[in-house]
């Protein structure tokens, strides 16, 4: 078994006299490190992925770590139907269909609707846990290959409700052409 400290570069410090995000320390994993080309070098895959799941305290199984791999492979996000067909018969739909919920659930994928209103996943950030998402970026659509991207740099606005109201999510789709739809318009 691989030391959890073997492949953490510098996970994040809490700031002083800040308390642990939910006691366990769970909301502070390094989740994004999966994606760092240093750690490639020294983890597989299928590692980082196994590690992913023990952390969610979920059972490590295969249709699991395809989705992983497949998502963690793609610079889009990626909708149910996309993913069937990446993994053929390896995985059955209603398989498929949990594994995408409890992914969701514990703050490993976070959802978007497409132009259609077709769900798609992209992979959360490090702060997602199984209690909140915090994926607060804007999203860029692309109106003529579907294509959705996280822009991570680009932070939502806080919205301050009026007193009674209760947020329960936020969602700012940027829709314009990608860099390669645009690059055929030429
Ligand atoms: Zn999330
Ligand atoms: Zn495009
Ligand atoms: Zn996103």
């Amino acid at each position: 078994m691989v030391s959890p400290n073997s492949w953490q570069i510098t996970p994040k410090q809490p700031e002083n006299n800040l308390p642990k995000a939910h006691g366990s320390g769970r909301g502070l994993t390094n989740r994004c490190t999966m994606v760092t080309a240093t750690e490639k070098d020294q983890i597989t895959a299928e590692e980082k992925f196994t590690r992913l799941l023990r952390q969610n305290k979920l059972k490590v199984t295969q249709p699991r770590l395809g989705v992983l791999k497949i998502i963690s492979e793609k610079e889009t996000a990626i909708s149910q139907p996309e993913l069937e067909k990446m993994l053929g018969d390896t995985v059955d739909r209603v398989t498929l269909y949990r594994v995408l919920a409890t992914f969701e659930e514990k703050g490993i994928l976070h959802k978007i609707f497409d132009l259609h209103g077709t769900a798609t996943y992209a992979l959360c950030s490090t702060e997602c846990d199984e209690h909140h998402h915090h994926d607060e970026h804007v999203h860029f659509i692309c109106s003529s290959c579907n294509s959705i991207y996280c822009l991570d740099d680009i932070k939502l606005p806080k919205i301050n409700l009026p007193e009674g109201y209760q947020l329960q999510s936020v969602g700012i789709n940027a829709v314009g052409l990608c860099a390669e739809c645009k690059a055929l318009t030429k």
